[in-house]
């Protein structure tokens, strides 16, 4: 098929106008989050009879966590495919009057946080593609690594991107597949697709779902109580619409949804080594979903035992830096006997459309987002328990606003191993020479934060907590073994397109 055809689909609705949004909203450097920040959040349903777009609001609202910067949902009614994406938060995004005006019998929805592409509107998801003469959208969560390759192979067909992300490039490919059924062209397409990729495409009432070989990011199937089903990237997000956890859908698995029936078809054989994301254990998901059998908050729990067993010391006091360095401290408190409390608050409604403070604030900015309770901690020696240390530019505030609050001694305990290499599936960790862990020792950083001691988990201790082999994960950004070859030209920045945004592909 000649895709001189394939364009942004004339049905879709679009919220608001390109040129308004059309520019990148990334927060400043400093102001960065000292966390890994997460991907995406993927959704897809089929329930005619019920107010499907109201299922992916509240499906989108529980991965909330996973993707911050854009949301969207595509509704297919009779065929017909109506779309809407904006930059924000899910509860930013759509009120009731747009949830109303989305009627249909099949939805899929996606909440974004870029690691391909710019902070920018035309990056938000799902991607809207005419398909032989219908429209075809797709959510994605992950990073293709052969988009080079996959940019070669499109060329020749003249098809014109819109945006920078690789997710375009995903549906482009799958648009552009001659074969007449979406199987079919999701099969012949999967193959030559080499990266992370957990995706959902919404085509003719249909809903399919599709995962890499490697598995490297999660993608779950619920069947409600009336025998229709639904995918999405975490359990949690099955929870709260009334769908029960069938199974995970397996790597380099496709699963076909329509009214009251579920296809699996196993298309590539999954790869002898897995590369799980071991990450999403430590701090992507929510803890309160279940991934490959293991609740997300026992795992933490369990980490923070490890490290209790690990690097013991004497004091007062376990608090955890919250909310995600939680369940490790009560799993450490447990397993040391050391009393558990609370020593610091989070402002919950610090998200990452927050506006950034003045010069005159920064100053206090971590007190906008963390304030410590002075009673518990005055006089005590504090175990500190924390998920991760990236670029480390937010722990020694931490450190430094605990001894004045009058803390004795801190004591850093860090439940995942140091961050030594960045990741390419998907995951904004920063780049290697801002990872704090790949210029310097745990000494070094310890001094660097002011922390009486610092100790991380093993990969070892972390590898007992999750109670699986080594094989089934990748553990990429603390050893700098990728389970998937990661070219070098990918080893740049996330926005390695953004020259040729506007140019046929060639
Ligand atoms: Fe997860 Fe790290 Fe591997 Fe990325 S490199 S997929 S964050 S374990």
């Amino acid at each position: 098929m000649k895709n001189g055809n394939l364009r942004p689909a004339e049905q879709i609705k679009f919220l608001n106008d390109t040129r308004k949004h059309n520019r990148c909203v990334a927060p400043e450097e400093q102001d960065r989050p000292d966390k890994p920040e997460e991907a995406c959040g993927v959704f897809g349903v089929v329930a005619p009879g019920r107010e499907v777009s109201r299922l992916a609001f509240f499906a989108l609202f529980a991965l909330q966590h996973r993707g911050q910067e854009s949301a969207g949902i595509a509704v297919s009614d009779d065929g017909h495919l109506t779309a809407i994406k904006d930059m924000g938060l899910v509860s930013q995004v759509f009120k009731e009057d747009i949830l109303k005006s989305l009627s249909g019998q099949a939805a899929i929805g996606h909440v974004r946080y870029s690691t391909t592409g710019s902070t920018r509107w035309a990056n938000a998801q799902p991607v809207c593609l005419n398909r032989n003469g219908h429209t075809l959208a797709l959510a994605h969560n992950g990073n293709i690594v052969n988009t080079s390759e996959l940019r070669e192979e499109m060329g020749p067909l003249g098809f014109k991107l819109t945006s920078t992300s690789d997710s375009e490039l995903l549906a482009a490919m799958i648009a552009s597949h001659p074969a007449e059924d979406i199987r079919d062209a999701v099969a012949a397409c999967m193959p030559r697709i080499k990266g992370a990729f957990s995706v959902v495409i919404l085509s003719r009432g249909k809903v399919v779902g599709f995962r890499d070989p490697w598995g490297v990011r999660p993608l779950c199937i619920g069947r409600f109580e009336d025998g229709n089903y639904t995918l999405a990237s975490e359990s949690c997000a099955l929870d709260i619409i009334g769908a029960e956890f069938l199974q995970e859908v397996k790597p380099g698995q496709m699963a076909v949804i329509t009214a009251g029936k579920l296809e699996l078809t196993q298309v590539v054989e999954p790869t002898r080594r897995q590369g799980f994301c071991i990450f999403e254990y430590i701090y992507f998901a929510r803890p309160d979903s279940v991934i490959n059998g293991l609740n997300v908050s026992q795992a933490r729990n369990r980490m923070g035992e490890e490290l209790a067993h690990e690097s013991p010391v004497e004091a007062d006091m376990v608090i955890p830096i919250p909310d995600t360095g939680t369940p490790a401290a009560i799993g450490f408190a447990r397993a040391s006997g050391i009393p558990y409390g609370e020593g610091l608050i989070k402002n919950r409604y610090v998200g990452r459309t927050f506006i950034q403070p003045d010069q005159n604030l920064r100053q206090h900015g971590i007190r906008v987002k963390l304030n410590p309770l002075v009673h518990a901690i005055k006089g005590k020696r504090l175990v500190v328990v924390d998920d991760s240390i990236v670029r480390g530019n937010t722990t020694h505030k931490i450190v430094k606003m605990l001894y004045d609050a009058g803390a004795i001694e801190v004591h850093l305990r860090i439940s995942s191993p140091p961050i030594t290499h960045s990741c390419f599936y998907g995951i904004d960790t920063a780049t290697s020479t801002e990872l704090i862990a790949s210029e310097k020792t745990v000494e070094e950083i310890r001094r660097q934060v002011g922390a009486n001691s610092l100790e991380y988990i093993t990969l070892e201790g972390l590898q007992r907590a999750v109670g699986m082999p080594a094989d089934r994960f990748c553990r990429a950004c603390f050893t700098g073994r990728y389970p998937i070859d990661v070219p070098d030209s990918l080893k740049m920045s996330k926005h390695r397109f953004e020259q040729v945004e506007k140019e046929p592909v060639a």
